[in-house]
């Protein structure tokens, strides 16, 4: 039998959610959805969305829920996503939760947890590739050669959201509009906690116990 799962990673920014859903997507040979992927896609291209997307990401803040939820609306409805999907960053408010709800139900939601101090330094370290997106960090992950990509050669930058004043104002509004999220899908019974400190490898480990443990 195959085992369907519509999964949703939840956690401040820079905790490694998109890691996390990077290994587990190849894993289960199911789709990842990024909702600040599809937008900083639609910034590159200069769509009316991308433009007024933009805004709101380049000063930390969230983009509204109307535009949120049409994107993934429309997401959700494709084809891929009918053997389950996992969710990167989305929902981020409990509008966007209850809006979730009516086009696809969730089995899991998988709690990332580490400190304070521990997510500012990942997230401030980091770099990405202006081509492919790969990602490295200035400690931690760093590319072979200074400020180029070992994949594809590209260029190495900095976010602008990854500065350390963008993610302080980043981590606030995490803390007010998507930390009641966790109370939520704990009141629904399908949240589950992991801890995210350490290596990205662990980690995983970790993620794949806890998903082990739900379908016995
Ligand atoms: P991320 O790469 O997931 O941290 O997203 C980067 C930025 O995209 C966020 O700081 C928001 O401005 C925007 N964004 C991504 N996902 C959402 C969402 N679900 N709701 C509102 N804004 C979002």
């Amino acid at each position: 039998m195959v085992f369907i799962m519509n999964i949703v990673l939840l956690g401040p920014p820079g905790i490694g959610k998109g890691t996390q859903a990077d290994a587990l997507a190849a894993k289960l040979r199911i789709p990842k959805i990024c909702t600040g992927d599809i937008m900083r896609d639609e910034a590159r291209k200069r769509t009316p969305i991308g433009r007024k997307a933009k805004s709101y990401m380049d000063r930390g803040e969230l983009v509204p829920d109307r535009i949120v939820l049409e994107i993934m609306e429309k997401r959700l409805k494709e084809n891929d996503c009918r053997k389950g999907f996992i969710l990167d960053g989305f929902p981020r408010t409990l509008v966007q939760a209850k809006g979730l709800e009516k086009t696809a139900g969730i089995d899991v939601v998988l709690n990332f947890v580490a400190s304070q101090k521990e997510i500012l330094e990942r997230i401030t370290g980091r770099l990405t590739c202006q081509y492919c997106g790969e990602i490295y960090h200035s400690e931690f992950a760093r590319p072979k050669s200074h400020g180029v990509c070992d994949k594809c050669n590209g260029e190495l930058y900095q976010r602008e959201d990854q500065k350390e004043g963008v993610v302080r104002k980043r981590l606030e509004v995490y803390e007010k509009q998507t930390k009641p999220l966790i109370e939520y899908y704990r009141k629904k019974g399908v949240l589950a906690n992991v801890n995210a400190k350490g290596r990205k490898e662990d980690v995983s480990k970790r993620v794949l116990k806890t998903l082990d443990a739900l379908k016995k």
